[in-house]
């Protein structure tokens, strides 16, 4: 049995320094904005930011649901921010991003559950930035095919919508998602024509072969690119890790999915959902 107290190399990390690091912080504190990158705790960040490439996390700080695994603030969220969109493109311009991810907590007590910001997050980057491929990382807005529509009504390059584990684990991984209704919103995005991807974490109580079962609802759904990584416990409050899975089993994913029909498979240990998008979204649109 693995010794669970002490992370295996594989997953050993760099500590955040250097100046584009620092730049990105200051910029996220100026503007106001959220990341993903901090909220997450993502063992990525020293990477990403000293790449100048980070999540933004609208629609505030505060999420309306629980989650097991997510080291995001529960609780009544704030009123919306309409300025938000404007701000976010102003970062994508000073940051001048070439693909940007942007992700949301949810906003269950919101009628479009946050859909029209971004909207129109993505209406200003397309206006003001048009060399930036957008990628946006939705939640399931309760399978509300009104918020759908308003999210076509400005297209993004790429729809991410993360299933995080298998089904049998919903209870207590993602209580208030349905995974049937996450496919379906997969498969409702990929009939107007976009890109999709999805995204899933490993080593929290899930098996290889049901793995493999969830990997192949997917592409019968029409996910075009598949993340794959280490689930984290972020505090003693959250679901705890049950195995480090071996990069050798990550590999295995990776080599099954391709052969199943993904486009992309990104599966590796520190692997997150936005962990590469731009290299990501460069390689299917070469295609
Ligand atoms: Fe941020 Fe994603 Fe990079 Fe993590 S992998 S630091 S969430 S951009
Ligand atoms: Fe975290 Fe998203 Fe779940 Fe909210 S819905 S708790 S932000 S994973």
């Amino acid at each position: 049995r693995q010794d669970l107290g002490k992370r295996p190399e594989w997953l050993k990390v760099k500590l955040p320094t250097g100046d584009n690091y620092t730049d990105v912080k200051n910029l996220m504190r100026r503007q106001k904005l959220n990341t993903v990158c901090e909220e997450a705790r993502c063992p990525n960040i020293a990477e990403c930011w000293n790449h100048r490439s980070a999540t933004f996390m609208i629609l505030g700080d505060t999420c309306t649901r629980s989650c097991g695994f997510c080291n995001v603030k529960l609780g009544i969220p704030n009123e919306l921010d309409l300025n938000e969109p404007y701000r976010v493109v102003e970062s994508v311009i000073e940051l001048d991003l070439r693909h940007v991810v942007i992700t949301s907590v949810n906003r269950d007590e919101l009628k479009d559950g946050g859909a029209t910001i971004f909207k129109e997050c993505v209406r200003l980057i397309r206006e003001r930035k048009p060399d930036c491929t957008v990628e946006i990382l939705i939640p399931d807005f309760k399978g509300d095919e009104n918020a759908f529509e308003i999210i076509m009504q400005s297209p993004p390059d790429i729809l991410n919508h993360n299933l995080e584990t298998v089904p049998r684990l919903y209870h207590a991984v993602r209580p208030q998602a349905k995974y049937e209704r996450s496919l379906n919103l997969i498969r409702w995005f990929k009939s107007k024509g976009l890109k999709t991807k999805s995204g899933i974490m490993v080593g929290i109580g899930e098996k290889p072969e049901e793995v493999i079962e969830l990997m192949k609802d997917l592409v019968n759904h029409g996910c075009d690119i598949l993340t794959i990584g280490q689930y984290l416990q972020p505090t003693k409050q959250h679901l705890p890790v049950d195995r480090f899975v071996t990069p050798e089993e990550f590999r295995m994913y990776k080599e099954e999915g391709l052969k199943m029909g993904f486009k992309i498979v990104e599966s590796a240990p520190l692997v997150r959902s936005s962990y590469h998008a731009d290299q990501h979204a460069r390689a299917i649109f070469s295609n």
